[in-house]
């Protein structure tokens, strides 16, 4: 899931839909772990077992799902970026 997510917010944030938002190191970091908070985690011990999770989360509606989560947490560190300051 961890390598999933990263990937997938790699993705969204180097394409053309969040100009807006801030590509640091931070940003992008606070992005995964908030996005991986809001999913199940699905640890694994083996190389078989990486696959056989992957393969089972990689479908249409799981990325779509994942997805969702991701842009969501996009625009709530973009709304209020750790590197500034922490309304929180
Ligand atoms: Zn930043």
């Amino acid at each position: 899931m961890e390598e999933m997510v990263e990937s997938l917010v790699t993705v969204h944030m180097l394409g053309a839909d969040f100009q807006i938002f801030c590509r640091c190191d931070k940003c992008r970091l606070d992005v995964i772990a908030l996005s991986l908070n809001s999913l199940p985690s699905h640890y694994v011990t083996t190389e078989e077992g990486r696959q056989a999770v992957f393969e089972q989360l990689n479908t249409e509606e799981n990325r779509r799902w994942i997805n969702k989560r991701i842009v969501s947490s996009i625009y709530l560190v973009g709304k209020y970026p750790k590197h500034k300051k922490d309304p929180l």
